[in-house]
């Protein structure tokens, strides 16, 4: 195990600095402090001075003679010179008058002392003075660095998670396929007898968000085991060398401490395909990468350690990581549905005061596609909003302003808005309103307004679907079509003028017709022709082109057409209703905001 060397690199590197400074001052700085000025001189030339009465001070050392010689004009010079067989020496100094036995040059020392003073000393104090820097560091970084120069890699070790599968809404299916861990971990010696192996890992997949890190902690809370965790990111984040002997450690760790679960979030960070790209750095992670390899291969499984592992780009993933014997059971953990969004709501509804009446279905159905994150945090914005209210509980309005908080960002208070830019925007979002209540297969409006969010959004038309649905049918894609393009076409109707405020619409029109000629064969010339395949399905979701660039142009011509048409459309709607158009944008731009059933109520009256 060469643990140790690795990790001590980096202090080392510091230490070898310090030296080369304390050689350099001895060897350059502090010869000239030390040594005066000492002149040496023969036998004959002490005597002559002797003899003249300029010497001294005599100092007779054991092979040396060192004096003082003053001249006429009373400076003082050190000179030596080496001691002869002169037995008469003392009694001629005795007889000269005035000259004094003292000392004169600092006593040579012995080798030894030499080299305790100018090396071991000062070596000594620097590492002393390492030692306690590095010290108060690490304790100023709330003991991160202690790891630093020892063998102990930093890792996360909670006894008790403190969470279970109560405090995971939805996500059943996840959970179920957790549960047999769980058994696992609770009893091994059952496993054991029939014989069955158990997977040594199983690997979280889900856009982020969706509760990958909770389901981690609740499977070490269900089975009352220790939970290591380590997130991919801090290995390479370190120093050369790091992450390996922190896989090491953590293994070393884990089977000493065995029934335990130990957690690898973002495990994409270090477990990337290895052939892919040639950044530099990338040793770092390889050598990281083969360590937790080894590491798995390892270890038996018998003990009771299963490693669990979160991403959200399975994707990326090295093969090797997903053979059997390591990350070979895949855990989907998806976007809560709506069930699973109001399950989520009220889980995070416990930790706050909330009126009793509060409709948390409405909250969900206005909030399709948000995050398990996200409901957390629509929670926490209602309960602040209700602060900043002077209530002491979160109300029903409260979860209605937070979800556009989340949504759309916050209220642009201040904003200024011209009269004539507020009827606009009115008309505009009106339009998007009668067009999409106007065809069979759009969605209700829930709410519009023209309150400005810091977003960018001038007015906002919500519109929350009656029922989750999975499938899309061509009508209903090429009505949503005709809804965006219902903004901008109550503008051309009423102002005779068109305006920057369809951005976003343009953007979105275009994206779904682009979907529907390119991926769900909707399209008239293609058939059931994939023109663009999906990379990164959980993060955003990057299209590519799989065409030759002659049909990349067909398919832009379609995709103009169905636009076109749809714009078309959306006029022919609003023509019809121009008198509604007229009444409702009035009424909008009077009240600001409105609901989907005030909007009802003047469109069919
Ligand atoms: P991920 O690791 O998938 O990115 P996290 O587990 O870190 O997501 O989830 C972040 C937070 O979102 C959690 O701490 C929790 O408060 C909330 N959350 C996410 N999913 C759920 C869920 N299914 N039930 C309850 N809370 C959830
Ligand atoms: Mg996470
Ligand atoms: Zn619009």
């Amino acid at each position: 195990m060469n643990n140790n060397k690795n990790n001590k690199k980096p202090i080392i590197y510091y230490y070898a600095i310090i030296l080369a400074i304390v050689m350099f001052l001895n060897a350059f700085v502090f010869p000239q402090i030390n040594s005066k000025n000492i002149t040496e001189v023969d036998y004959g030339t002490f005597l002559d001075k002797v003899e003249n009465g300029s010497v001294k001070t005599v100092e007779v050392q054991d092979n040396k003679i060192a004096f003082i010689v003053t001249d006429e004009k009373g400076k003082e010079k050190i000179y030596v010179t080496g001691k002869m067989d002169d037995p008469d020496l003392i009694n001629r100094l005795y007889s000269k008058k005035g000259i004094v036995f003292s000392q004169v040059v600092p006593k040579e020392n012995s080798p030894l002392a030499n080299l305790i003073t100018s090396w071991i000393i000062p070596i000594a104090i620097f590492f002393g003075l390492g030692h306690i820097l590095t010290n108060s560091m690490s304790k100023r970084m709330g003991g991160r660095m202690t790891s630093f120069g020892k063998s102990t890699a930093k890792v996360y070790v909670e006894d008790q998670t403190g969470k279970t599968f109560s405090d995971v809404a939805g996500q059943d299916e996840a959970k179920e396929a957790l549960g047999e861990i769980i058994d696992f971990l609770h009893n091994p010696a059952k496993f054991k007898e029939i014989g069955a192996t158990m997977p040594k890992g199983a690997l979280l997949v889900g856009p982020p968000g969706t509760g990958k890190t909770l389901l981690a902690k609740a499977v070490a809370g269900e089975a009352k085991v220790p939970f290591f965790s380590i997130s991919g990111s801090e290995f390479v984040e370190m120093f050369v060398g790091m992450g390996a002997a922190r896989v090491r450690d953590l293994f070393k760790q884990a089977q000493e401490k065995a029934p335990c679960i130990v957690f690898i979030d973002e495990i994409d960070t270090i477990g990337k395909k290895r052939d892919s790209g040639g950044l530099a750095g990338n040793d770092e992670r390889e050598q990281t990468l083969n360590q937790l390899l080894t590491e798995m291969d390892g270890f038996s499984g018998e003990k009771g350690v299963v490693i669990l592992a979160a991403t959200n780009r399975p994707d990326s993933l090295d093969k090797a990581l997903l053979r059997p014997g390591r990350f070979d059971r895949r855990i989907p953990v998806e976007l809560p549905d709506l069930v699973g969004r109001e399950a989520i709501l009220k889980v995070h509804a416990k930790n706050i005061k909330i009126d009793s009446n509060v409709d948390f279905n409405s909250i969900a159905r206005a909030t399709s596609g948000a995050s398990g994150a996200e409901l957390a945090n629509i929670i926490n914005e209602a309960a602040l909003r209700a602060v900043r209210c002077g209530r002491s509980y979160v109300i029903q309005s409260d979860l209605e302003e937070s979800v556009e908080v989340v949504i759309a960002g916050y209220q642009r208070k201040g904003a200024v808005i011209s009269p004539k830019e507020k009827e606009v925007i009115a008309y505009h979002e009106i339009g998007h309103a009668i067009v999409a209540a106007k065809q069979t297969d759009s969605a209700p409006v829930h709410k519009i307004t023209i309150v400005p969010r810091t977003s960018g959004a001038l007015g906002y038309t919500m519109q929350v679907a009656e029922k989750e649905s999975v499938l899309m049918t061509k009508e209903e894609a090429f009505n949503k079509i005709v809804t965006y393009t219902g903004g901008r076409a109550a503008e051309e109707l009423v102002f005779g003028t068109i305006t920057s405020g369809a951005a976003n619409d343009i953007e979105q029109a275009t994206k779904l017709a682009r979907m529907m000629v390119t991926r769900l064969g909707m399209s008239k010339n293609f058939d059931m022709m994939a023109l663009e395949t999906v990379t990164n399905q959980y993060l955003g979701g990057d299209m590519s082109l799989i065409c030759s660039a002659e049909t990349a142009s067909k398919i832009d011509e379609e995709i103009l057409e169905i636009i076109k048409t749809a714009h078309g459309k959306a006029i022919e709607i609003l023509k019809e209703n121009i008198d509604k158009l007229h009444e409702l944008s009035r009424y909008l731009v009077e009240r600001e905001t409105i609901t989907g059933d005030e909007f009802m109520r003047v469109l069919t009256s």
